[in-house]
């Protein structure tokens, strides 16, 4: 399958049309950005790194019952998706406080919640991307009652398989965001991406963060990072 015109371009991603009006090529950059685009750098091989963590985690999900986007890897930095229609939504769950929950409830990082919490975005860099709850999204026709019913099992159901994942890599699944996309036939599958730009990960031995994290606060050894988790992941 072939790119053929540049439908979109973001800030870590570009999106092909395919000659399959239903598929797409998702093309992962080495682009990095914080703080809604207010710091920029690049992070060497992090788009290599980014497709392959994110097909092997939609594989592991798809196993587990979790439909996802993924059709074939088809190189290093390029995939064939299924073409959704992304619900506008940042679906994050969490399992111990970090980032922002930290910073807005004035907690510190590190507690584990008994329970994960589950919490909305509106996706609109213009604005920001406010947090929102479940009534807002309906109020805004961002989705139906049943999506989002749909949208929050699906989620949760990623949190239980993706912890259980992560806990045998001796790494702490933190917290995450999701997109949910529908294709043509108006199901919900789970889309964009799942790599460290979009999770927490702790070592749960040394505590220490392997993610995006490193980037945003700049700690440093950002590319080995990646390359570490990319490593446990795969087991290569
Ligand atoms: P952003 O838009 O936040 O800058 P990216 O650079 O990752 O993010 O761009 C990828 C874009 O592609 C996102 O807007 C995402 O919602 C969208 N997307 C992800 N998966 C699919 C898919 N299967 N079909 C269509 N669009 C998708
Ligand atoms: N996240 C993301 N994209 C966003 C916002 C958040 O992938 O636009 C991820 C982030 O990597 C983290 C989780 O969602 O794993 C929760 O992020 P948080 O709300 O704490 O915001 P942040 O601290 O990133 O501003």
């Amino acid at each position: 399958m072939e790119k053929k015109q540049l439908l979109y371009e973001g800030k870590a991603k570009k999106v092909w049309s395919t000659e399959d009006e239903n598929l797409c090529i998702v093309d992962y950059k080495d682009d990095a950005t914080a703080f809604n685009g207010l710091k920029k750098g690049t992070i060497a091989g992090k788009g290599a790194i980014n497709n392959r963590v994110s097909n092997f985690m939609m594989q592991v999900l798809e196993q587990e019952g979790v439909p996802t986007h993924f059709v074939e890897e088809l190189s290093e930095r390029e995939t064939l998706v299924k073409k959704v229609s992304i619900v506008p939504l940042e679906v994050i769950i969490r399992n111990i406080s970090a980032g922002s929950f930290a910073k807005n409830y004035g907690v510190e990082e590190g507690i584990v919640f008994e329970e994960p919490t589950i919490e909305f975005s509106y996706k609109n860099d213009d604005l920001g991307d406010p947090l929102i709850n479940a009534y807002h999204a309906r109020a805004l026709k961002l989705a139906t009652k049943e999506e989002i019913e749909t949208i929050k099992a699906m989620a949760f159901k990623t949190n239980e398989v993706m912890k259980a994942f992560f806990k045998k890599l001796n790494i702490d699944l933190v917290d995450f965001k999701l997109e949910f996309g529908k294709t043509a036939d108006g199901s919900l599958v789970l889309a964009d991406e799942i790599s460290p730009d979009t999770c927490r990960f702790w070592d749960s031995t040394t505590h220490e963060k392997l993610d995006k994290d490193r980037f945003r606060r700049d700690m440093g050894n950002v590319e080995g990072a990646y390359q570490e988790m990319m490593k446990r992941i795969l087991g290569e």
